[in-house]
């Protein structure tokens, strides 16, 4: 299963492995999109962030979301598989949805996500379009992953399946199995996938002279192929390369499923979260290089790219650029703030249609 050539080889120049690099490319708006198609965004995310925002959720209400965290990354999954077939790739749908080429295409997949610090995959057992199991080792999201594989299987065989998971340690158990022909669809309109024009050449690279990769991200990047993870060398913190739209559309499942006040309440986890991450000592050096600076692994991580930061009085004012989620950002940000000034922040932000945000903060 595991695609070990790609693992082993590395660029001459600057290191990176194949893989990092096989399946996206880094674009200069400061986006990050899947080399065979750009209509999918990623971006590298935090794995904490992830979990901060599920189980913070969970922790404020009382009650679990798991169960809408997975299923709307199931939802997403299964549009964006469809989008991907429905887009050009047609005839690779029909074929692949056939026996021995949608195991390949299971196996690819389950490749592609260890490749990327999702989880070390061991596949248990695999019937084309009946059966799914799969064993995830250090999984970057429990839930998401759940959601992923069960919607990835649904729509590469066009069925409508149950999903069964259980966490032991560090290790999550998946088996999918068949319920019906086709997909049935509850709440599609939820899945209206929100695409934000992009402002064009925003952000422009150094870049590798062979591979043609951003220096940043060999800088920055540790791969622990082994294992799975993904590590950022700077904060040491485990990151993760996800695609945006399923967890733009997690989070607007959440906000349908819990209330209007979601997205306020996500910001401030995420801020509470971000600010938590950056230690004193690390704050008072990010305070002395500036917010520029501070923000920059935005742009690398292909969640935006923040192009000015203007500080009056004790009001910071952001202009992003291509933001991947407005409401993540601002939490980010915001977060930041409150951490290299030692204040509770108080944030407010403003999308532009033209592409970019202004994410405001100011001591609350
Ligand atoms: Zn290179």
């Amino acid at each position: 299963m595991r695609p070990i050539a790609l693992v082993s080889s590395r660029c001459r120049e600057c290191g990176t492995p194949l893989y990092a690099r096989a399946f996206r490319s880094w674009n200069d708006d400061g986006t990050i999109t899947a080399r065979f198609t750009s209509d999918i965004r990623l971006c590298q995310i935090e794995t904490g962030t992830v979990a901060a925002i599920i189980d913070g959720l969970s922790d404020r209400i009382g009650y679990p979301v798991d169960l809408i965290a997975i299923k709307g990354q199931r939802k997403a999954m299964r549009k964006i598989t469809e989008d991907f077939f429905a887009l050009g790739y047609g005839a690779l749908g029909f074929v692949s949805r056939k026996g021995p080429i949608s195991h390949l295409i299971a196996k690819l997949t389950l490749g592609v996500a260890w490749t990327v610090g999702h989880a070390l995959p061991e596949e248990l057992e695999y019937v084309p379009g009946l059966t799914f199991q799969v064993k995830m080792r250090k999984p970057y999201s429990w839930q998401l992953m759940v959601g992923d594989v069960w919607g990835g299987f649904e729509a590469l065989h066009n069925v409508t399946a149950e999903a069964r998971y259980t966490v032991e340690g560090e290790s999550l158990l998946i088996l999918i199995e068949k319920v019906g022909e086709g997909m049935v669809w509850d709440e599609p309109s939820r899945l209206q996938l929100r695409r934000m024009a992009r402002v064009p050449r925003s952000a422009v690279y150094e870049r590798c002279a062979r591979c043609g990769i951003p220096l940043e991200v060999p800088r920055d990047t540790e791969w622990d192929a082994e294992n799975g993870m993904v590590f950022n060398r700077i904060t040491g913190r485990r990151e993760a390369t996800i695609m945006v739209e399923p967890l733009t559309a997690m989070l607007g499942e959440l906000e349908a499923e819990l209330g209007d006040d979601t997205p306020l309440v996500v910001q401030e986890i995420v801020a509470e979260h971000t600010a938590r991450s950056i230690p004193p000592r690390a704050a008072a050096v990010m305070r002395s290089e500036g917010y520029r600076s501070a923000l920059d692994y935005l742009r690398v991580s292909g969640m935006g790219n923040p192009v000015s930061v203007e500080m009056r009085e004790k009001t910071m004012s952001v202009r992003i650029d291509n933001p991947f989620s407005t409401l993540v950002i601002a939490g980010m940000v915001g977060g930041t703030y409150g951490a290299l000034e030692g204040v509770e922040p108080k944030t407010w932000w403003v999308a532009d249609p033209r592409g970019y945000m202004i994410v405001e903060v100011c001591p609350a």
